[in-house]
C-alpha cells in the first residue's frame, strides 16, 4: 500500500475545526491530467502518476495509507453576504506533505463527493472546471505568481447534473494551506475563542514562524495578511488577472490564488471588466480587486480583535481596533507601491527612486488610459512596448488606431528612460520581457480547449497548457496562443461559478 509521507497536523492541532469523512467512489476512473514536476516537488512515490493505481488514487477510490481526509469547516462573506456556514461542500484535504524545500503544502481533492457542508450540492465537478484549474493555475505559476496548483484530474465515469449532464471528475489540488479569511470568520462568528486564537496560532506557526510566541503576534499576522495579499493582488492587475469571486472563502492567508471558477483574462483594457455570470453589479471587476481586498482584510482584522486585546475590556478592544485600522487603512498605499512597481519593471524604469513615483503613476495611468480609449489588447501592449525600446515601435504602433497620440506618449517614456539612465539597454529589454508576458490564458482558447476536453479530445487542453507553460518566449507571440479573440468573442465571453 502507499505512502504519501502525509502528516495531517490540521486535524490534529485544531479539533472541531473539520470533519472526518471520506471521498466517494467513483465507477471508472481514468486519469486525464498529471503533473509529473509537481509530484517531484513534493517527494511523492516516484511512480504515483504513472503506476497502475493512478486513477484509482486520484480519484479517491484508493486512499494513501496515511491519509486521513477532512472536510474543513469555513464560513464566508459571499458577495458582501455573510454565511455563517460554508465549508469543504466537495473538497476533502487528505494530508500534508512537508516538500523537497521544506514547505508543509497540503493536497486536497476537488469533486469528490458530498460532505456534512454541502448543503443543497452535489459535491461532484465537472472535467471542464477542474481542467480549468489546471490551465488557469499552472499560467499563474508560470507567470510568477503565488497559486494553488492541480496535481492531477481524474475522470470519475458518471455524469454530473448541470445544465446539462457532463463527465466528472476529481481534482487533486496542493496548496500552501487552505486557510482562509472564511475560516477563522466561522469560529469568531460562534464565538469560539479558543478555537480561534488555536487557529491563529496555527496560521501564524505555518506561515509566519518569525511571529511564534510574539507578544503581538496577531497584529503581526494580520500585517503579514496584508502584505501577501497586496503583492498578489498588484501581480493579477498587472497581468489583467480578474479572479471573480473574491468571497472572504476565497481568499488564502497564505497569499496564494486559490479557487479558479469564473476567473478570466483581460483582453483589450478596460478597467471595468468584469465576465463572471453572477456578478450583475460589478462587484468582482477588475479595478475593484484592490478594494475588495481591503475590504475582505478588515473582515479578517475583525476576527483577530478579540485575540489583539488579550482581555476582554473596553479600553483594550479599543486600542486593537486603532491598531488593526492602521493596517488597514495602510494597505490601499502599499498595494499601489507594489503595482507601481511591476509597472516599472513593465515601462523598464530600473532606476526608479521615491522621488519618481507621481510622475511615473501618471506616465502609467496616461499609457493605460490610452490602451482603454483605443480597446488596445492589454498582453500585446506590454510586450510590444519591450520591442519599442528595442527601436522596433511598429508592432506597437499596430496595435492603435490613433497613433499620434501613442507617439506622444512614447516620446514622454522615451525621455523618462532617458534621465532613467538606462534606455534601450538589452538588460532594460529583458526585464521588460521579463514582466510583460507574451502568451497568457485567453479565454476563447481555454474554453475551446476544455470544450474538446469535454467531448473526449485533450488535445487542445495539452497544446495550449504546453503554451503557457512558456509565456515568456518572444517566439510564442508568433503562435495563436498570442492572439486576441475578435472583440465581438470578448465582448460576449460569460464564466460560470462553482459549476
Ligand atoms: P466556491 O464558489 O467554489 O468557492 O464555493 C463556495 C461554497 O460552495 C463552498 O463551501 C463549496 O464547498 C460549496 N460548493 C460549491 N459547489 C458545490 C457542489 N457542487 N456541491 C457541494 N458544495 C459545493
Ligand atoms: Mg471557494
Amino acid at each position: 500500500m502507499r505512502h504519501f509521507g502525509f502528516a495531517n497536523t490540521y486535524a490534529r492541532e485544531l479539533p472541531g475545526a473539520a470533519v472526518a469523512w471520506r471521498p466517494a467512489v467513483v465507477p471508472e476512473p481514468r486519469l486525464l491530467f498529471a503533473n509529473a514536476e509537481l509530484a517531484e516537488e513534493l517527494g511523492l512515490p516516484a511512480d504515483v502518476l504513472s503506476g497502475p493505481d493512478a486513477a484509482a488514487l486520484f480519484s479517491g477510490n484508493l486512499l494513501p495509507d496515511d491519509a486521513e481526509p477532512i472536510a474543513q469547516a469555513y464560513a464566508g462573506h459571499q458577495f458582501g453576504g455573510f454565511s455563517p456556514q460554508l465549508g469543504d461542500g466537495r473538497a476533502l484535504l487528505l494530508g500534508e506533505v512537508v516538500d523537497r524545500s521544506g514547505r508543509r503544502r497540503d493536497i486536497a481533492f476537488k469533486g469528490s463527493g458530498r460532505t456534512p457542508f454541502s448543503r443543497g450540492g452535489d459535491g461532484k465537478a465537472a472535467v471542464g472546471p477542474m481542467l480549468r484549474e489546471v490551465l488557469i493555475g499552472e499560467a499563474m505559476h508560470a507567470l510568477g505568481i503565488p497559486t494553488t496548483r492541480a496535481l492531477a484530474v481524474v475522470a470519475t465515469g458518471e455524469p454530473v447534473f448541470r445544465e446539462t449532464a457532463l463527465p466528472g471528475a476529481v481534482l487533486t489540488r496542493v496548496a500552501a494551506s487552505h486557510l482562509r479569511v472564511g475560516t477563522f470568520q466561522f469560529f469568531a462568528s460562534r464565538g469560539d475563542l479558543d478555537t480561534l486564537r488555536r487557529l491563529a496560532d496555527y496560521t501564524i506557526a505555518r506561515h509566519d514562524p518569525a511571529l511564534v510566541g510574539a507578544p503581538d503576534r496577531y497584529l503581526g499576522l494580520l500585517r503579514a495578511v496584508a502584505a501577501r495579499q497586496a503583492k498578489l493582488v498588484a501581480q493579477w492587475l498587472n497581468v489583467g488577472f480578474i479572479h471573480g469571486v473574491m468571497n472572504t472563502d476565497n481568499m488564502a492567508l497564505s497569499g496564494e490564488t486559490i479557487d479558479y471558477g469564473p476567473c478570466a483574462f483581460m483582453e483589450a483594457y478596460d478597467p471595468q471588466a468584469v465576465f463572471s455570470s453572477i456578478d450583475h453589479a460589478g462587484r468582482y471587476a477588475y479595478r475593484n480587486q484592490p478594494g475588495i481586498a481591503r475590504w475582505n482584510l478588515a473582515r479578517f482584522a475583525e476576527t483577530l480583535l478579540p485575540l489583539m486585546a488579550g482581555a476582554d475590556d473596553e479600553s483594550a478592544i479599543e486600542a486593537a481596533v486603532v491598531e488593526a485600522t492602521a493596517v488597514i487603512d495602510a494597505f490601499p498605499a502599499m498595494l499601489a507601491g507594489e503595482l507601481l512597481a511591476g509597472q516599472r519593471q513593465k515601462l523598464g524604469l530600473l532606476a526608479a527612486t521615491p522621488a519618481n513615483d507621481q510622475a511615473d503613476a501618471a506616465l502609467v495611468n496616461d499609457w493605460l488610459t490610452l490602451l482603454h480609449t483605443q480597446a488596445v489588447d492589454f498582453t500585446l501592449a506590454w510586450r510590444h512596448l519591450a520591442a519599442a525600446a528595442e527601436g522596433r515601435p511598429e508592432p506597437l504602433r499596430d496595435l492603435f488606431a490613433d497613433r499620434a497620440a501613442l507617439d506622444a506618449w512614447l516620446s514622454r517614456w522615451r525621455e523618462r528612460g532617458v534621465r532613467d539612465g538606462a534606455v534601450d539597454g538589452a538588460a532594460r529589454v529583458a526585464c521588460m520581457r521579463r514582466a510583460s508576458p507574451a502568451v497568457i490564458p485567453r479565454n476563447h482558447l481555454v474554453e475551446e480547449a476544455l470544450a474538446a476536453a469535454t467531448e473526449g479530445d485533450l488535445q487542445p487542453f495539452n497544446a495550449l497548457l504546453a503554451a503557457l507553460l512558456n509565456p515568456w518566449e518572444e517566439a510564442a507571440l508568433l503562435t495563436r496562443y498570442a492572439v486576441p479573440a475578435p472583440t465581438e468573442v470578448t465582448a460576449r465571453f460569460r464564466t460560470f461559478c462553482g459549476t
